[in-house]
Order: structure tokens, then C-alpha cells, then sequence
């Protein structure tokens, strides 16, 4: 274990050693990629099975499933996924290919449209806003500046969103209509939200009555651990405190079978499915449902998903493992940067020492390795304290995510000091 530095000597020599050590890193021309949060081949072979779809193309109930229509999207993958999201079968409906786009499409339809509850449309607001709980997830953050929602900072705790910060401004503030939940292995902490703070969300007093949680449970099912965490029910709560139309539910499976090639399913109340469906009956004439009969046929069955799971889980956990390792080794009780060790999703998040994100991004680009821009877990690029690194671990092979991390782990230690010597 590494001490702090306790003199200036002790300082200089560390930033002198960090400063050699990234030369000689400079001069390897590396070309490391730790920036999106995506499955590596090995895990997308996996899936290569899905490709292959044997037997009638009907649905269980006979539908021929080459044909239009079905707009709530296939009953018997529904059935395999409402568990997991904690969405009754008849309220969730399995969409196309991304639950960002449904993302979207919740806040187009609610821009055009009324929402249930709903006074007007939300263009028809002098503002909307929208709670971001931060560090958060960027393609979030750039749907709000793409629809011109200001965005309002929340600061997050270990048990999810800072409740006090957000009941308080729910309350006060009609112009905010939303907030951005991952509730379950966050990205980028790996956070998972309290049994108190969901049942606080879905109890709240909130000034607009069209105010919605927008719950993206990307990472419902991506359990690092045997010990998978359990989520209060949203939906549930939602309606036992009389809120019943709060809640968007959204999920997928891009990181379940293939990312891009999968199903997304939003999931709500029965007025706000209604209403969804009343809005996207206009949009399409039914999913791809020759998708959704693979993917049915592929994981078969709930607990065939979370045998599939397992084994994603046993590619990617090494992985995790290897990053905690190597920042302990070159980092651990230096007091220049903390990390998550989360039990799932996609994400560590490195802390570094305030004002040095930016300056690690920067060296880490020079050694050639290639992280997720400082600031992106922020909304409008900007992380006040530029402090927060996040780093995507499943994509690279092993090797090379360890000779990145510890890579990246020079650059820390080497912007580090020189602040502290500064
Ligand atoms: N939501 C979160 C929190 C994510 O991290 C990601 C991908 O990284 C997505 C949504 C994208 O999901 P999809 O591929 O279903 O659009």
C-alpha cells in the first residue's frame, strides 16, 4: 500500500517518477480505447445464436409475426422481461432497437403533446426542467440540451439521488417536469437506489402535475456479483401514494444479446401506456417483430436471461477485478483519487483531485489511451469540481485494459502532484 506524501521531497520525487514513467508511456504509441461503455466481441459472441431463428415465424398465439401490427410488441418477451423490470405484462411493450430512442421519443410526445395530467404541452412552457442527478450519463444530459430543457445539477449520494435537494425543488419549481433515474448500477457510479429513496420519489409533492421520473433501468439484469440488488418497485409505489402516471419505465436488452440489434420496452401506468400507444400508432405500424420472436426464442425464458447474464458476468468480472486491483496497487492511500467498486452495470468512476480530470484526460490522450471526456458525466460537459473520470472497462481484452488503467493510472498520479506542488 502507498502512503501520502508527506514532504515536499517526498512530493517532487513522486511527480518526477509519474513524469518519467508517462515519457516512456508517450514513446510506446499505444492505442487504448476505455471510452464507451460497450460488450466486447467475446461477450457479443455469446449471442451469435440469436442470428439463427428455427420454427414458424408466429407468435404464441398464433399471429404471423412476418406481418404488421402488434404495436404493444410481443406478449412472450414481455412475459420475460416484466419481472426483471418491474412493470406488469400488460403495461409494458417491447419496442425497436433502443431505449434511448424511446427516451426521445417520451420527451417529443410530451414537447407535441399533452401527457396525461398535463395542463399543455410542454413547448407551450416558458421553461422546462429537468433534475440531473450527477455524475450521470451524458446522452441523457444531450437530449435535454437537444429539446432545450435546462438542466438542474442534484448531487448523488450512495443510496441515489440527494432526496432532501429533490423533493425540495419538485416541490417549489412547476417548471421542473422530469428527472433522469438509473436506478439500479448507475452510470458511471454503479449506485443503486435505496428501498427509501424510490419510495420517496414515488411519494413526493411535486408543483407541476405532469411531472415524470424517467427510471432507465439500463442495467436491470447486469449483476457482477451472486448477489444480485434488488430495486424498491417504482411502478408500484407510484401508485400506492397516488401518483400512478409518475413513473416512464425503459429498458433493454443492447447489453443483454447485441448492442444496436436488440429490443428496447418502456413500461408505465395503463393511462400512460394508452397514451404512448396513442402517439406511437402514428409513428409506426408495429415493431420488428421477427427481432423480438429471436430474442423469445434465444434467452426462452426468465431464467434463461439470467443464465445468459451469468455468463456475461464471468467475461467482464475480471475486468472489474483488474481495474480495482491495478488502482489499488499504483493509487491506494496515496490520497490523490478514490473509485466504485460497483456490483454491476458498466461503470467505475475514478475520482481524481479537484481541478485534475481534465488534465488526466489530456495526458492519458498524449499516452494514447482514449477515456470518456472529463465533464461528459455532467450536464453541459461541465463537472464543476473537474474531478469525475469514468471509465468503460468491458470493451478492450483484458491486457489491454490493464496496461491502460495502469496507463491512466500515471497520468493521475502524475497531474496529481503537480497540483499538489503547485
Ligand atoms: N441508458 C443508460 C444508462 C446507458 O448507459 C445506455 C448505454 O450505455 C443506454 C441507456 C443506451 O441504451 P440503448 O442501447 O437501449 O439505447
Amino acid at each position: 500500500m502507498n502512503a501520502p506524501a508527506s514532504t515536499i521531497e517526498e512530493l517532487t520525487a513522486q511527480r518526477d517518477r509519474a513524469s518519467q514513467e508517462h515519457a516512456t508511456l508517450v514513446a510506446r504509441g499505444l492505442k487504448l480505447d476505455l471510452t464507451r461503455g460497450k460488450p466486447s466481441p467475446r461477450q457479443l459472441d455469446l449471442t451469435n445464436d440469436l442470428v439463427q431463428v428455427d420454427g414458424p415465424l408466429t407468435s404464441a398465439d398464433g399471429t404471423d409475426l412476418r406481418n404488421y401490427g402488434g404495436l404493444q410488441g410481443l406478449r412472450e418477451l414481455r412475459e420475460i422481461f416484466s419481472g426483471e423490470l418491474q412493470v406488469p405484462v400488460e403495461q409494458l411493450l417491447a419496442a425497436g432497437n433502443s431505449s434511448l430512442e424511446l427516451m426521445h421519443d417520451a420527451l417529443v410526445f410530451a414537447q407535441l403533446g399533452t401527457v396525461p395530467g398535463g395542463e399543455r404541452r410542454w413547448v407551450d412552457e416558458p421553461e422546462v426542467k429537468f433534475l440531473c442527478p450527477v455524475p450521470g450519463y451524458d446522452r441523457h444530459f444531450a437530449l435535454c440540451e437537444r429539446f432545450g430543457i435546462t438542466m438542474v445539477q442534484v448531487p448523488m449520494t450512495p443510496d441515489g439521488p440527494d432526496m432532501d435537494v429533490v423533493e425540495r425543488l419538485v416541490a417549489e419549481d412547476p417548471a421542473v417536469k422530469g428527472i433522469w433515474c438509473v436506478p439500479k448500477y448507475s452510470n458511471p457510479d454503479g449506485t443503486v437506489y435505496s428501498d427509501e429513496t424510490v419510495r420517496r420519489l414515488a411519494a413526493m409533492r411535486t408543483a407541476a402535475p405532469d411531472f415524470r421520473i424517467f427510471w432507465d433501468n439500463a442495467y436491470a439484469v447486469h449483476h457482477l456479483t451472486d448477489e444480485p440488488a434488488e430495486i424498491a418497485d417504482l411502478l408500484a409505489l407510484c401508485a400506492e401514494h397516488g401518483n400512478p402516471d409518475r413513473a416512464f419505465v425503459f429498458g433493454s436488452t443492447s447489453k443483454i444479446t447485441f448492442a444496436g440489434g436488440g429490443v428496447a420496452f418502456f413500461g408505465s401506468s395503463p393511462a400512460n401506456v394508452e397514451w404512448w400507444l396513442s402517439c406511437t400508432s402514428k409513428r409506426h405500424i408495429g415493431p420488428d417483430k421477427i427481432n423480438q420472436l429471436r430474442h423469445v426464442r434465444f434467452l426462452r425464458d426468465a431464467d434463461g436471461l439470467r443464465e445468459h447474464m451469468r455468463q456475461h458476468a464471468a467475461l467482464i468480472r475480471p475486468k472489474f477485478e483488474a481495474v480495482d486491483k491495478i488502482l489499488t496497487e499504483e493509487l491506494g492511500g496515496t490520497g490523490l483519487a478514490s473509485w466504485t467498486k460497483p456490483a454491476g452495470g458498466y461503470f467505475i468512476s475514478l475520482r481524481v483531485l479537484d481541478g485534475c480530470a481534465r488534465a488526466v484526460v489530456a495526458k492519458a490522450k498524449e499516452a494514447g489511451i482514449a477515456l470518456t471526456p472529463a465533464g461528459a458525466t455532467h450536464p453541459y460537459g461541465d463537472d464543476p469540481t473537474d474531478s469525475v473520470i469514468r471509465i468503460a472497462p468491458t470493451f478492450p481484452e483484458q491486457a489491454e485494459l490493464e496496461e491502460a488503467i495502469k496507463g491512466l493510472a500515471t497520468c493521475v498520479r502524475l497531474v496529481c502532484t503537480e497540483k499538489l506542488l503547485a
